[in-house]
């Protein structure tokens, strides 16, 4: 090492001197007090030689060990090792590594920088989960730490001699139809059982055999090599009601996944053939996190095909004029039935468009465009008076949706309508 690299001043000595007769203690330690001093040095070779510097003084330190860290750097390598062992069938290409220090660790340091306040001093716990990184990043020979979104988050807890690992989840956009009604978009606990698994149920816990989550994750879940996969779609269609045209933007989060770079053509193409007829999916690609919340909060417009039934006979020309009076504002109180788990207030919402084709003199079909959160069976029966205006109220005719189809659900700010 050069002069350049690290000049030592009077004042550095001074107090290098004074830190070395408090006790014994380590290079990592000693360089740490003088961390933003020179360049290109480790801790440890900054911290080598100011003691050869101060040798040469006369100046010797006590040996033992080290009264700030208690040797914790010595033990670098062997948590790196542990990290490595514990990654190991994990594909990963960063990583980052936390500490939990124990009592007296935290004690020596807090007095170590009361005592000897250098102004350069860096942090133990950031300089020993660096070296535990650069130690880690030799044994994998890959991997770079990235202090935002590491696949791998290590957090080592020095109290209890333990590593807890968290292998960050793998989050894929696309978009659904769903062909087939009476399948939820995600599992359902059994309303019996909660859950748990009864008579009910059949043991699996759950209130349907199905669901659409389930039905996309599963080829995921092989290939990920994991056992966790959450659904997050971009609202959701009722049970019966099917998803057609464009599919319905969703992001599929799997949870600590063992592969990562998984082949989305193959998954689609399996998705797409097993589950023929019930579930298909397309536009998928790779998201961060971030695309959960803009996909469940975005309140995209969506397109509905609904076939209604009419209480008494209406002509063409009176049933179209009722249909296009609708378009605009809608006061919605929410619906009764899903007052259970939802607030009960009045909602505003617009209907932007509205197409009719007669079946006959009491059965017609709507393609109806609404904001997001538009209750559409509401929208035709009226709920008793609680939605205004409906196709109801407007004729004075009981009407009720009998099918109901969504075929578009879209809003700018979705990764494929950007
Ligand atoms: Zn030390
Ligand atoms: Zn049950």
């Amino acid at each position: 090492m050069t002069d350049e690299k690290l000049l030592l001043t009077d004042a550095i000595l001074e107090t290098a001197e004074n830190i070395l007769r408090a006790g014994p203690i380590c290079d990592e330690c000693l360089g740490r007090a003088f961390a933003k001093v020179g360049y290109g040095l480790s801790n440890a070779e900054r911290g080598r030689a100011v003691r050869i510097a101060l040798n040469s003084r006369g100046v010797g330190a006590k040996s033992g060990t080290c009264w700030v860290c208690g040797g914790l750097f010595e033990s670098v390598r062997d948590w790196a090792e542990r990290a490595q062992a514990m990654s190991e069938g994990i594909e990963f290409d960063s990583y980052l590594f936390g500490v939990k220090l124990s009592a007296r660790i935290r004690q020596g340091e807090k007095l170590y920088l009361e005592r000897y306040p250098t102004g350069t001093h860096e942090p133990l716990k950031h300089a020993f989960n660096r070296e535990v990184g650069k130690a880690f990043e030799s044994l994998v020979g890959h991997a770079t730490v990235d202090l935002e979104r590491p696949h791998l988050s290590y957090v080592i807890d020095l109290s209890a001699d333990r590593i807890e690992l968290k292998v960050r989840s793998l989050y894929i956009y696309g978009r659904y139809q769903k062909f087939l009604r009476g399948i939820p978009q995600t599992r359902w606990p059994c309303r019996k059982c909660g859950g748990v698994g009864c008579e009910a149920c059949n043991f699996t816990g759950k209130q349907y055999p199905e669901s659409v989550e389930e039905l996309i994750a599963a080829p995921f879940l092989v290939a990920a090599g994991c056992d966790t996969a959450y659904l997050h779609g971009a609202g959701r269609e009722d049970i019966d009601a099917r998803m057609l045209g464009s599919g319905r933007p969703f992001v599929l989060e799997l949870v600590a996944p063992h592969v990562r770079s998984l082949d989305l053509v193959t998954l689609k193409e399996q998705v797409n053939t097993t589950q023929t007829r019930k579930v298909e999916v397309s536009d998928l690609h790779f998201v961060s996190h971030d695309t959960v919340a803009l996909v469940k909060e975005t309140h995209a417009e969506k397109t509905y095909h609904a076939v209604v039934s009419l209480s008494l006979p209406v002509d063409e020309k009176r049933l179209r004029a009722a249909v296009s009076s609708l378009i605009g504002q809608i006061n919605q109180r929410t619906p009764q039935r899903v007052a259970h788990r939802r607030a009960d207030l009045v909602r505003i919402r617009r209907l932007i468009d509205a197409q009719v084709k007669v079946l006959s003199e009491q059965e017609a079909e709507l393609v109806l465009r609404g904001e997001g959160g538009l209750y559409i069976k509401e929208l035709v029966s009226g709920d008793d008076g609680r939605t205004t205006p409906s196709l109801a109220s407007v004729l004075g005719v009981g009407a009720r949706v009998s099918e109901l189809d969504v075929i578009d659900v879209s809003a700018k700010g979705f990764p494929d309508l950007v």
